[in-house]
């Protein structure tokens, strides 16, 4: 019989460690959401499309630029955006950094990990509440208390605090997983009614509150209505997370209407996003954590870096540890 494994999460991280490990081993995602994909997140309203998580990814990696230019071609992802400007209160300037592919999922952010997905066993709106020791492997409850069944391993690839909150005291990466820092971020969603021109697809900000702007409609692929997607500074975000988020979003818009001199504040559709874990700070700094004793580990892109390649390349070293010892049982 063939060893099973739960993951945790259908993140890139978990995508790609379900899709290496497939063949070797039974293969269970659990994601607690809808969607796939998580941080890179996709949001329709109103005919309005926003990309609300990650904004672009880079492949540095030839295996992940393969991965990248593969999507490509089937149409689940594309190049954007051809430059990215710096906004500031003084002005607008374009990016003079050498061109890197800069790739976005197809018809949305979330449609790279859509595309990886085909053929996965995955079970959407399962929130992995608890794991406990069974004979020879692990039982999952969710957060009804449901069985969500017994598995050989399990692999979280949850960011660091929530894998921290599943694992068991006698988990070998405790420690590793205390040390990770990972900073919240506010998205502000903004829909209008008729084109917009700003001069540019999108810009880095630089100004207290906010760190970036996106104008959705300047994407490959997108049908949606004029849309922009704000995010605030990771710094600003920590401060204000509990903040009312009606002052949060008042705030942001302010800052935006000081940077373009536009108010968008009574914009056709105003939306606001809270991620309490956006971005990595600081990662562990190894590959993977794995406890081969007890049969449990994890991934994502908390253990190497702030990008989407870093959740690959952490699930890629972990799915061949793994492959390792499902080849040798
Ligand atoms: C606002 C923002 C902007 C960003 N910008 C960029 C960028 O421009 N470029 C870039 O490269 N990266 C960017 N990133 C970072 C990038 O999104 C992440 O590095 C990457 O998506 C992480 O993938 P992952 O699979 O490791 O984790 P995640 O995408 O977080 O996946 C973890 C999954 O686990 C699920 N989950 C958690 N707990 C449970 C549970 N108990 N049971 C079941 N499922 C669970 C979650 O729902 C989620 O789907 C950004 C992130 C944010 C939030």
């Amino acid at each position: 019989m063939k060893t099973s494994i739960a993951i945790i999460g259908a993140g890139i991280a978990g995508i790609t460690l379900a899709r290496a490990t497939s063949p070797a081993a039974d293969v269970t995602i659990f994601e607690k959401s809808r969607g796939l994909g998580g941080r890179m997140a996709n949001r329709r309203r109103e005919g309005f499309a926003f990309d609300h998580g990650a904004q672009y990814f880079t492949a540095r990696s030839p295996a992940f630029r393969s991965v990248a230019e593969g999507a490509v071609e089937a149409g689940n992802a594309g190049i954007w955006p051809n430059a990215v400007h710096t906004l500031t209160a003084d002005g607008l300037v374009n990016d003079s950094r050498p061109p890197e592919p800069r790739y976005i999922g197809l018809p949305s952010m979330s449609g790279l990990a859509n595309g990886l997905a085909d053929g996965l066993q995955i079970r959407k709106e399962a929130t992995v509440a608890a794991l406990k020791r069974a004979e020879d492997g692990w039982s999952l409850t969710d957060s009804e208390g449901q069985d969500l069944g017994r598995f050989d391993l399990v692999i979280s690839t949850a960011p660091a605090p929530q894998t921290s909150r599943l694992m068991p005291e006698a988990f070998s990466g405790r420690e590793a997983l205390a040390s990770v820092r990972i900073s919240g971020c506010f998205t502000l969603m903004i829909g209008l009614n008729g084109p917009l021109d700003l001069g540019f697809e999108a810009a880095r900000i630089e100004a207290p509150v906010l760190s970036w702007i996106a104008v959705e409609a300047s994407k490959p692929g997108r049908s949606g209505r004029t849309a922009l997607t704000i995010h605030s500074r990771n710094d600003w975000a920590e401060a204000n997370l509990e903040r009312d988020r009606s002052e949060v979003q008042a705030e942001m818009l302010q800052s935006l209407k000081q940077l373009l001199g536009r108010d968008f504040s009574t914009a056709a559709w105003i939306d606001l996003h809270r991620w309490r874990y956006a971005n990595v700070e600081k990662p562990v700094g190894q590959s993977f954590l794995f406890d081969a004793a007890l049969g449990l580990g994890a991934c994502g892109d908390w253990c190497l870096g702030n990008r989407v390649e870093a959740a690959v390349e952490s699930a890629t070293a972990l799915s061949e540890r793994l492959m390792t010892r499902l080849q040798g049982a």
